[in-house]
């Protein structure tokens, strides 16, 4: 019973990637009582959740709206680590090398001056005297972001899991489809050996299969893309590729294209990790064999020798097959179903969703509880415009 003396609320939420995971442990918090179901549990190897890492960063250009968001998540992934006693965070910064005229790097100056995030503007001069292990030839200037970095991902998810289950909640591992009645509301959910779990608030954020499982309220909005992943093994000896921050840019100066590249320096998690955000065709999340395509590993080796000489032949030495589940203009998607009020969609995570996990979790326990909509500040959030 509540304090109030009213019976506990029952939420059922899906999926304990970033987002469910998140919004199970706020709602718990917030005196509901949860039950937290995933297919194949928390940070499974075809989550998107599920890699090693993932990079937290402010720098959004000219999306300043996130920038806020990312603080209070960055706030709520240090409590978690401090609670839990398990490193979930590496703070050593994210550096930004820009290109010319920079408008990305130059939109997220402005919006860290308006926020009051600290950074640092770098030179070529200084780039080199702090980061000889990046050749900066053709980098004019870069923003260095020191309170951000990098999140130990896959991880993170077990830990919240499990701090669901400190807090009370329940976890199954079961796939679970909607149960909706016969006027299409929402009673709760139907677990794979046909158990019916009631709840008085269903909530799926189910990544990369959410427009699968709501293909007449979703259609065509979400989309999922695979993207290959390459982690590399600096030759013995080879401690400054260690010694990095963690780094993006856009680099259509090498390839003469918009691809954007990102990286987690060695030391951390499983090698020197290079990612290109430039999106693969589609993607089966259930069925895909997760084998890398050679004409990407190429494209990662070019940028390799290019950026970081040193490692220009260094083995392979990890590599995974992910996706994204891209929104229209990136925006995460927290709204009701619209025809079924007691039922909650969360998603649209596309390549940035992992790190705001907590914030996104957060507005979505507080909109549910509140049984109002997401703020209209972040109206990007709903379904319809
Ligand atoms: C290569 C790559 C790099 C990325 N880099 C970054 C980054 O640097 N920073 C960042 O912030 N984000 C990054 N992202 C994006 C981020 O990882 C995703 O936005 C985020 O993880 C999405 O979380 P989610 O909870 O929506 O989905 P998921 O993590 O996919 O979780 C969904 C869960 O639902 C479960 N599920 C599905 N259907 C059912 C069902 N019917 N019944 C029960 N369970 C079900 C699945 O098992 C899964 O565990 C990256 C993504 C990729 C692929």
């Amino acid at each position: 019973m509540t304090r109030a003396g009213f019976p506990r609320r029952h939420a059922v939420i899906v999926g304990a990637g970033a987002l469910g995971g998140w919004t199970a442990l706020h709602l718990g918090r917030l005196g509901w009582d949860v039950t937290l179901v995933d297919a194949w549990g928390p940070g499974n190897g075809r989550a998107s959740s599920g890699g090693e890492t993932r990079v937290i960063r402010r720098g959004y250009g000219q999306r300043r709206h996130y920038v806020p968001l990312v603080t209070r998540a960055l706030e709520l992934w240090a409590e978690l680590e401090a609670e839990a006693q398990v490193r979930l965070l590496d703070r050593r910064g994210v550096l930004w090398m820009a290109s010319e005229p920079g408008e990305f790097e130059l939109g997220s100056v402005d919006a860290f001056r308006a926020n009051g995030v600290p950074f640092e503007e770098l030179g070529r001069a200084e780039l080199e005297a702090r980061f000889p292990s990046i050749c900066v030839a053709d980098v004019p200037w870069a923003v260095l972001e020191p309170g951000a970095g990098a999140l130990f991902a896959r991880r993170g998810c077990e830990v919240v899991w499990r701090a669901v289950e400190r807090a009370g909640g329940q976890t199954l591992l079961s796939t679970a489809h909607p149960n909706l009645d016969r006027k299409g509301d929402c009673q709760g959910v139907r677990l794979s050996d046909g158990t019916a779990l009631d709840a008085d608030v269903t909530i799926f954020a189910a990544g990369p299969w959410m427009a699968g499982l709501f293909p007449d309220a979703l259609g065509d909005r979400l989309k999922v893309t695979r993207q290959d992943v390459f982690s590399f093994g600096p030759p013995p000896g080879a401690e400054a590729h260690q010694r990095l921050p963690v780094w993006a840019e856009y680099a259509s100066r090498l390839f003469g294209d918009d691809s954007f590249w990102y990286g987690i320096p060695d030391g951390l998690s499983r090698g020197f990790k290079l990612g290109e955000d430039t999106h693969g065709g589609d993607w089966d999340p259930t069925h895909g064999d997760r084998v890398v395509d050679p004409a990407r590993l190429d494209r990662a080796r070019s940028y390799l020798a290019h950026r970081f000489p040193g490692l220009a032949d260094a083995p392979l030495i990890d590599a995974r097959v992910c996706q994204y589940t891209m929104r229209k203009r990136s925006d995460l998607l927290v709204d009701r179903h619209p025809g079924a009020d007691r039922l909650w969609l969360l998603g649209g995570g596309s390549g940035h969703g992992y790190k705001l996990g907590p914030a996104i979790g957060e507005i979505a326990a507080r909109a549910i509880t509140d049984d109002s909509g997401v703020p209209e500040t972040l109206g990007a959030l709903r379904l319809q415009p």
